[in-house]
């Protein structure tokens, strides 16, 4: 959102469900892609070529994702209490609510179909993987205490191993038992409510933070002027801290060539990467597969099918959140760009704050075909064959998981455990796909993303118009 059209946009859902795009495109939103896709692929061919140099980058990539960190919280905070405070009535989110919803939870199921289909289909783990290597991944892990594999998981995802063990702690000890859907389903509904928002805001647990905003703007939109203060100011931050937004995204560029280099110098450097590509390199294009399916079939079609409009111009305006969500593996530290995009792209300023800072915490289509492809492809390596009741039983866990998971790299690998450990597969052998998942991460955090921002556009139509 620039300064200049930041004024129309909060008026701007009747226009933007025309049957024609509100804005002509913006010619520097177009270069800023070009140098962003730049950026990766030099990115890329330092790390090939020179990977201790690339590997020196770690530092400037490290700086933007802080600087994208930094501002997720108060953003997600005052965009969803805009969004509120722009409709002007609370019972007016009923239905874009319940779109949402609807959309969150049809496209997860869609993805984790689809996870399951290419499986089934490609056969990624049939006869691929040599059994030495399973014995060997098993061997590393199997029957040690849980601490060994929280500390090999951290050190792969780059998670932090209270946030593996906070998983971990959900699974029973010793052989592999089916945790009571009550219970994931119990942890699921205390994740919408914090007993400390300060400690959510420090640990960026956004779905309580989201919950708080949606019930604060609903009682701020009731006391009319004995707050007029307080909504202005919360309206003025949110606009100051798009702007913070358009300031930095001049910095993505820079900030993604040294996200990238850094990370594939990383895997240069280390060589085992390639070396087992090799070996569950089907599984890895499975996946690919899969989720290109998702982005190129699934999601375009339910963007046409509700707004008419050509979803692979939707899809080029989402391009810069994209390659940022793969530079970055994490939706959360997206999001801002995300915002930025979608409003870029025509869609109503309150559908933008309201569903997409939700779809980032909750929303994950990627994750969700991912966990469900990746734990059957475990089943096929060690030959236990699924029947539709267990890949059903993958589906819901793995559509749960996903909702679970945060928008923060490699999560969506540990809330998987929930899943192997539903359908009785032993969780070591998660050693298997975990030196090529730091990739695939990328792909489906874009994929993800991407689907936060058809769903912005598809609950646009039931939008009400803004409160003057
Ligand atoms: N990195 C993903 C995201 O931030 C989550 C995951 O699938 O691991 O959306």
């Amino acid at each position: 959102m620039s300064p200049a059209n930041d004024s129309s946009s909060a008026n701007d859902s009747s226009a933007a469900n025309d049957a024609t795009d509100p804005r002509p495109p913006n010619p520097h939103s177009n270069t800023l892609t070009y140098w962003i896709a730049g950026s990766i692929v030099a990115a890329i061919l330092v790390a090939l070529l020179f990977p201790p140099l690339a590997m020196m980058t770690d530092v400037g990539g490290e700086l933007f994702l802080r600087a994208l960190r930094m501002i997720v919280v108060p953003l997600v905070f005052t965009s969803v209490l805009c969004g509120v405070l722009g409709l002007g009535d609370i019972r007016k989110l009923g239905k874009p609510g319940g779109t949402a919803i609807l959309y969150y939870l049809s496209t997860t199921i869609l993805a984790v179909t689809l996870g399951l289909l290419v499986v089934n289909v490609l056969q990624p783990g049939v006869g691929t993987v040599d059994e030495d290597r399973v014995q060997q991944h098993a061997g590393a892990t199997v029957g040690s205490p849980k601490s060994r594999i929280i500390k090999s998981l951290a050190a792969n995802s780059g998670l932090s191993s209270t946030e593996v063990a906070s998983v971990l702690e959900e699974l029973p000890e010793g052989e592999a038992q089916r945790p009571g859907m009550g219970t994931i389903l119990e942890n699921m509904a205390l994740m919408l409510v914090t007993d400390n928002l300060f400690v959510s805001a420090a640990e960026t647990q956004l779905l309580p933070i989201i919950v708080f905003a949606i019930v604060f703007g609903a009682m701020l939109t009731t006391m009319g002027q004995r707050v007029s203060l307080v909504t202005q100011f919360i309206e003025q931050s949110n606009a100051a801290l798009m702007q913070f937004v358009m300031w930095l995204m001049k910095l993505a560029p820079i900030g993604i060539f040294c996200l990238v280099a850094s990370r594939f110098g990383e895997a240069q450097a280390e060589g085992r990467f390639y070396e087992e590509l090799s070996q569950i390199g089907w599984y890895f294009g499975t996946v690919l597969i899969g989720l290109a399916l998702h982005s190129v079939v699934t999601l375009p079609l339910i963007y046409w099918i509700v707004t008419r409009k050509n979803p692979y111009r939707y899809a080029w305006q989402l391009s810069k959140a994209m390659l940022t969500a793969f530079s970055t593996a994490s939706s959360s530290a997206t999001l801002p760009i995300t915002m930025e995009c979608t409003q870029e792209a025509g869609v109503s300023r309150e559908s933008t704050e309201f569903v997409v800072p939700l779809g980032a915490t909750i929303n994950m289509d990627g994750t969700a075909l991912y966990e469900a492809a990746a734990v059957l492809f475990i089943a096929q390596v060690l030959g236990m064959q699924m029947d539709l009741t267990q890949q059903l039983l993958i589906a819901l866990t793995a559509t749960l998981a996903a909702i679970g998971a945060a928008g923060i790299p490699e999560a969506g690998l540990v809330t998987m455990l929930i899943v192997l450990n539903a359908v009785g597969l032993p969780i070591e052998y998660i050693g298997l796909i975990l030196s090529v998942d730091w990739l695939l991460d990328r792909f489906r955090t874009a994929v993800n993303c991407f689907g936060d921002a058809v769903g912005a556009a598809v609950v646009d139509r039931t939008m009400p118009p803004a409160a003057d």
